[in-house]
């Protein structure tokens, strides 16, 4: 007999978000052969992996991972693409809820405190109607209990044709992009950062330029669903 999910699934087929195809059974969001290729391997602790140590190069973060490699040919290219310009936020939380238990299981959120989004310039918001940063933070902070703080961090810059500059344009652009709200002493608190997607590490650069600032003892984590990486 047809379970109910395959009934569905017959009437109006679902998809995966990553390559296209058609998703089967108990498949949510990503077929099984994209799930395989989630969390490489060698990106095996949250203390030293590839995606750190590319920020280390201009960041003081402690810990940090990220879920996929992002690529422009890779099946995953889709994924961002449903976020930023298909009004599908919710996707990146369900992704995050469904994968983030591979970077707990490294320690990533051990000890932490909180869970910080890097923010959308409030006009580019009002324009999306979303931060996707946020709704992959929102899946971490439900995955891991840790309190979500969307008020700290502001992005007071619109750097909205980042995209049409090149790479060092796009690092000076940043420089001075967010500032720090709020009363709560964040010194000597872990935060976990969360990004949708890294790629030069400028941004997370630069929020945690802003974040030292004002906290000159915080410890940093990072964390984005996607890596461009080196
Ligand atoms: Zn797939």
């Amino acid at each position: 007999m047809l379970s109910l999910r395959t009934l569905a699934d017959l009437i109006l087929p679902r998809y995966c978000i990553a390559c296209r195809c058609e998703l089967l059974g108990s498949e949510r969001h990503l077929c099984n052969q994209c799930q395989l290729m989630v969390s490489p391997i060698e990106w095996s602790k949250a203390d030293d992996n590839t995606l750190l140590r590319a920020l280390w190069e201009r960041n003081d973060v402690e810990a940090g991972g990220s879920t996929f490699y992002y690529r422009h040919e890779s099946p995953f290219h889709n994924i961002f693409v449903l976020l930023k310009y298909a009004s599908r936020p919710d996707i990146a939380r369900d992704l995050t809820l469904s994968t983030f238990h591979l970077w707990m299981e490294r320690g990533l959120t051990h000890g932490a405190d909180l869970v910080i989004p890097v923010p959308l310039h409030r006009a580019r918001l009002w324009h999306r109607g979303y931060n996707q940063a946020e709704w992959v933070a929102r899946g971490v902070a439900e995955a891991s209990r840790l309190p979500l703080r969307t008020d700290i961090l502001r992005r007071t810059l619109n750097n909205s044709t980042q995209t049409h500059k090149n790479r060092t344009r796009r690092m000076t652009a940043m420089v001075g992009a967010f500032e720090v709200h709020g009363d709560t002493d964040l010194n000597d608190k872990t935060i976990l950062l969360v990004d949708d997607i890294i790629t030069t590490g400028s941004t997370i650069a630069d929020c945690i330029r802003a974040l030292r600032e004002k906290y000159p003892r915080i410890n940093i984590r990072a964390y984005s669903l996607g890596w461009s990486g080196k």
